[in-house]
């Protein structure tokens, strides 16, 4: 008779889950279901960027030929524009920094994105309309799954990739407070607003005028428009056929203030034009062509001292759900399920405790790093940091943000944790 397989849950399939459903499904002693609370895996069509560090994981998974097919220009380990920044909030607008590094900066639209990941998932591991509401601990270890339709279902791990919102974190905290006595635990279950907020939008590039016969900047490189307490993104994605645009602005005495219920808003363009006016044209030229702008509050959780309770994890935006400054929440997300599914493949099914804490060790200093290291850059881009408008000094330490990407490699990272896993086993034998 073959050993039972290990039952892993994913709460929740976004891109986090489903790259984690992905990797884990090629395991033969591994059975995966995804529960997904919506109708179907879905993103809001926006774009999103990631580095040359996510970009080899997908080459790993091999996925990176699929990737390929969706991307704005196919990636080339050639240094390539991060970022350009430009000083904005005036009419004389100037070039003051370049961040550059292999691959550069790697777009997609959003929605092909994720749809990559659909198509590696083998069927019958998605489960819709399955909105966790509660988990419970069995006698034998088993996990009792609790949805909103009035349906349940069992495991033996639960992975939450529900988002910054997370259900599962929520319970995981409440639960360690009461049992530890430590009610400090709860004031990390609710985000926080950072006091800025987003304006987001999707231009066709046609649609962007080009000056004296000069295309657009934004066509051909990834911008970042500065201003105090302001800045405007914008990238070419969908093979160049589409403008991402995302204009933040922030107040810094509203970081951590109650931002209200609903986190996403329709507003008017001219709400957002207002907020950037007398800034220059080229920044202003990004804004006009945005039909129907959302309005984001930008939250962010405040740094986890766990992913792990027992054999329920956390995973992405629902363990280290930050702001979007790095661009970095998506691959952080990738790189969580690339070295979860490393351990949890080589472990055995009746070793969960120390593949989990090999997990943990492993991604809870990066990615809590990371979340810092996002909220800081925002500052750094608003010139709100210590550096001000120091533009020699500011320039180069924008740059060191993204240290994190190279001082590891994600194989690196997949042999540590499976070293961490060897020598707790070892540490559990003596
Ligand atoms: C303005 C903005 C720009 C960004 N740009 C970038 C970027 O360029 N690059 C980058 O790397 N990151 C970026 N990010 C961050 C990135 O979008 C997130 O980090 C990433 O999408 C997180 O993925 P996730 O799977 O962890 O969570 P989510 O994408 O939030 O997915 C959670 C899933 O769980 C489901 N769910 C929720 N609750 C339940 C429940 N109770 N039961 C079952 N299912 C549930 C949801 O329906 C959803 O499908 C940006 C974020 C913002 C706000």
């Amino acid at each position: 008779m073959s050993a039972p397989k290990l039952r892993v849950a994913i709460c929740g399939g976004g891109i986090g889950g489903l790259c984690l459903a992905v990797a884990l499904s090629r395991y033969a002693h591994i059975q995966v279901d995804v529960y997904e609370g919506a109708g179907r895996f879905r993103e809001i069509g926006a774009g999103v960027m990631i580095w040359a560090r996510t970009w080899r994981i997908l080459e790993l998974l091999g996925l990176a030929e699929q990737f390929i097919k969706v991307t704005d220009i196919p990636p080339s380990p050639d240094v390539a524009t991060g970022f350009e920044y430009r000083r904005s909030d005036r009419k004389d607008g100037f070039k003051w920094n370049w961040v550059g590094m292999p691959y550069g900066c790697i777009r997609f639209h959003r929605a092909h994105f994720l749809d990559v990941f659909v198509d590696n998932l083998p069927q019958g591991l998605a489960h819709f309309g399955k909105r966790l509401v509660s988990y419970d601990k069995r006698a034998g270890g088993e996990i009792g799954l609790a949805f909103a339709d009035g349906t349940s279902a069992v495991c033996d791990l639960l992975v939450g990739c529900d988002g910054i919102k997370s259900v599962v974190r929520a319970q995981m905290l409440r639960a360690k407070a009461a049992e530890d006595g430590q009610p400090g635990l709860l004031a990390l279950i609710e985000p926080k607003w950072t006091g800025s907020i987003a304006y987001r939008g999707l231009i066709p590039s046609k649609d962007l005028p080009s000056a004296d016969g000069v295309k657009h900047r934004t066509l051909v490189t990834p911008m970042m428009y500065c201003g105090q307490n302001k800045h405007i993104v914008a990238y070419s994605i969908s093979q160049g056929n589409i403008i991402n645009v995302v204009a933040f602005a922030s107040e810094l005495d509203k970081e951590d203030q109650d931002y209200g219920e609903e986190w996403v808003t329709d507003c008017t363009k001219d709400e957002m034009l207002q907020c950037f006016r007398g800034w220059e044209t080229e920044a202003l030229a990004l804004l006009e062509p945005v039909e129907n702008p959302t309005k984001w509050g930008i939250h962010h959780l405040k740094e986890l001292p766990f992913y792990v309770a027992d054999t329920v994890v956390l995973l992405g935006d629902a363990a280290h759900g930050m702001s979007p400054h790095l661009g970095s929440g998506a691959g952080q997300a990738i790189e969580d399920a690339y070295v979860l599914a490393s351990v949890l493949g080589a472990a055995a099914t009746n070793n969960l405790d120390q593949a989990l804490e090999a997990y943990q060790r492993t991604r809870l200093p990066v990615a809590n790093h990371v979340v810092k290291a996002s909220f800081e850059s925002g500052k750094m881009f608003e010139f709100n940091s210590p550096f001000a408008e120091e533009y020699s000094t500011l320039g180069p330490a924008i740059g060191r943000q993204w240290a994190f990407l190279t001082e590891s490699t994600p194989e690196g990272e997949a042999e540590k944790v499976v070293g961490i896993l060897r020598s707790l086993e070892k540490d559990k034998d003596i």
